[in-house]
């Protein structure tokens, strides 16, 4: 197994608040890797370590074997980043966003437009070739980011949040060409908010909380280990959770009170059910249903805002 990024005990502090605080993970080759956690978790700042863009304060960073502080022009011949923010130039056209870049790179013009057409085929967006860039969705904007992050033909592409803002059927889109490219053998790492999008993507992730790694591991066998198959949820008043609590042989199915919401989880969430009815707990059915990495997430991290 070849290892394309390795993080051991790495720290970035602001001044007296430590953004990240040892953290240690691996990403293998090939793969799709999240990094998840709160606002403030330290995700966007790890990321930015690895891209060259924030040197660290403490431990070890190997990016495709490469130390970013000490060869970062090195690193960015063979890195893809996409930024949260747009950073296109919006007065140029599709096709010459993706040419300005490749100079950057000193990839010769004629090379440059055939590595520019093949990607907006890609990124289905070939038909907008020379329009301006302000005229585009934002939907085409991030999927022209993601093109413009693929002119060097990097073998990683770091993503913060490359969804966040989108419609449903643009992050489809922008999922389906993330697969694409890790079919093609693409090393992914990538930052995000939406848990389904982890579960949709992701071989393996971190989540973080308070610039640590709290948990690491395959979204399935995350959900199994600290939920369970499947999630019951009621809706009940104090009298319902007391009779609720007082049943003995319920200390497994790891209870989440929220308000008058009731979590209960377990292998079998409609048996589970029909078992509490029958030992005289009421409340109103909300749903039966398969547990999801939103679960776990919740349950590391908890339900309390972060403003940051
Ligand atoms: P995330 O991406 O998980 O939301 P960040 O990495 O952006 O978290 O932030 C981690 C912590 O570091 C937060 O407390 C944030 O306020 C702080 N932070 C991030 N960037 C800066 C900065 N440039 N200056 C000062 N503090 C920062």
């Amino acid at each position: 197994m070849s290892v394309a990024v390795r993080a051991a005990g790495l720290v970035k502090r602001y001044g007296p608040r430590v953004a990240v605080d040892g953290v240690d993970f691996e990403v293998r080759t090939g793969e799709c890797f999240g990094l998840l956690g709160p606002n403030g978790a330290g995700k966007s700042t790890t990321m930015r370590m690895l891209c060259c863009l924030s040197p660290r304060d403490g431990g070890e960073l190997a990016v495709l074997g490469i130390d970013p502080e000490r060869d970062p022009r090195a690193l960015k011949h063979r890195i893809g980043v996409v930024g949260q923010e747009i950073t296109l130039d919006l007065e140029l056209t599709v096709r010459e966003n993706l040419l300005v870049y490749a100079r950057y790179f000193a990839i010769p013009a004629a090379e440059a437009r055939v590595r520019g057409d093949e990607l907006l085929e890609l990124v289905a967006l070939a038909d907008r070739a020379g329009e301006a860039v302000e005229r585009l969705s934002g939907g085409m904007k991030r999927r022209l980011q993601i093109a413009r992050a693929l002119v060097n033909r990097p073998e990683l592409v770091l993503l913060d949040e490359p969804t966040t803002g989108l419609d449903p059927q643009a992050r489809h889109v922008v999922w389906e060409r993330l697969r694409e490219l890790r079919r093609r053998g693409v090393t992914l790492v990538l930052t995000t908010h939406y848990m389904d999008e982890a579960e949709q993507l992701c071989d393996r992730l971190v989540v973080m909380d308070h610039g640590h790694v709290v948990r690491e591991g395959r979204p399935a066998d995350l959900v199994r280990a600290e939920v369970g198959r499947e999630v019951l949820e009621l809706r009940m008043g104090p009298d319902d959770l007391a009779r609720l609590r007082a049943l003995p042989d319920l200390a497994g199915a790891g209870i989440q009170v929220e308000g008058d919401l009731v979590q209960l989880a377990g292998d079998d969430a409609e048996g589970l059910h029909a078992r509490l009815r029958a030992a005289g707990v009421g409340g109103e059915l909300q749903a039966a249903r398969r547990a999801t990495l939103e679960d776990v997430f919740l349950r590391l991290t908890g339900r309390r805002l972060r403003e940051d």
